[in-house]
């Protein structure tokens, strides 16, 4: 006895569904695109505080060149006047003059103070950061590096079911196999439905009306009033 045209049609659409599913896992690897993003906004936060921190850094040696170039022209002026070097008229005023240094030298290193806690803090807060990006890089390739192993194995999985699929559309009679591909380009996926066990169709919930299930059983080729996918019983696997 020849085998069903249901039957041969269900075995071909089982290698199908096949092709689907590793289509779908192809599209559905996890490339890192999230850690991707993530590391984008890492990276700004990361510039943005080293541009802070740049900041602080020449404020601070800014305020530490004012206060050196102050002692040094106050201690050149102490030394003048040490040495008899200042015209006695204009003692005084020299007098003033490395006083008025002095005290912008320690001006200048006061406010240097806390500005070199504020550059070590930002400093730590960099380095900090830098080391979380590289971890989100390092997730980053480890997860390409995954799901580029693991499409090869999908590649070669769809090349496999697609040689399967060869003998079993062959034997499968022309005019069915039309309407079955006419259905898979319609559908986009899939063009075969198993009925369930309460008379539905396994795909899209619709009841199956007895005619339409009668039909069936003369392996007619019959469709799904909403989906309009070819329905079937359940086989056992051991009929394909
Ligand atoms: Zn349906």
């Amino acid at each position: 006895m020849p085998e069903s045209t249901l039957t041969l049609l269900y075995a071909l659409h089982r290698v199908d569904e096949r092709l689907l599913d590793l289509q779908a896992q192809a599209n559905n690897l996890d490339t890192g695109q999230k850690e991707l993003a993530q590391a984008k906004a890492e990276q700004k936060a990361l510039e943005a505080l080293t541009a802070q921190r740049d900041q602080a850094k020449a404020k601070l040696h800014e305020l530490e060149e004012t206060a050196r170039q102050r002692r040094a022209h106050a201690e050149k002026q102490e030394k003048e006047l040490y040495d008899g070097k200042v015209d006695a008229r204009q003692i005084s005023a020299v007098q003033i003059d490395i006083e008025h240094s002095r005290e912008l030298a320690d001006k200048a290193t006061a406010e240097a103070e806390p500005l070199r806690a504020e550059v070590a803090n930002l400093t730590a807060q960099v380095e900090a950061a830098t080391t979380a990006l590289d971890e989100v890089k390092k997730s980053i390739l480890r997860k390409r590096k995954k799901a580029q192993a693991v499409h090869v194995e999908i590649e070669a999985a769809f090349k496999e079911a697609q040689v399967a699929r060869a003998p079993k559309a062959a034997v499968v009679p022309a005019e069915a196999l039309a309407k079955y591909n006419a259905i898979r380009k319609r559908t986009g996926g899939t063009a075969m439905a198993v009925l369930t066990p309460n008379r539905t169709c396994g795909t899209c919930g619709m009841a199956v009306a007895e005619r339409l299930r009668d039909a069936i059983h003369r392996d007619q080729i019959t469709t799904c009033e909403s989906c309009q996918r070819i329905l079937i019983f359940p086989l056992s696997d051991s009929l394909l």
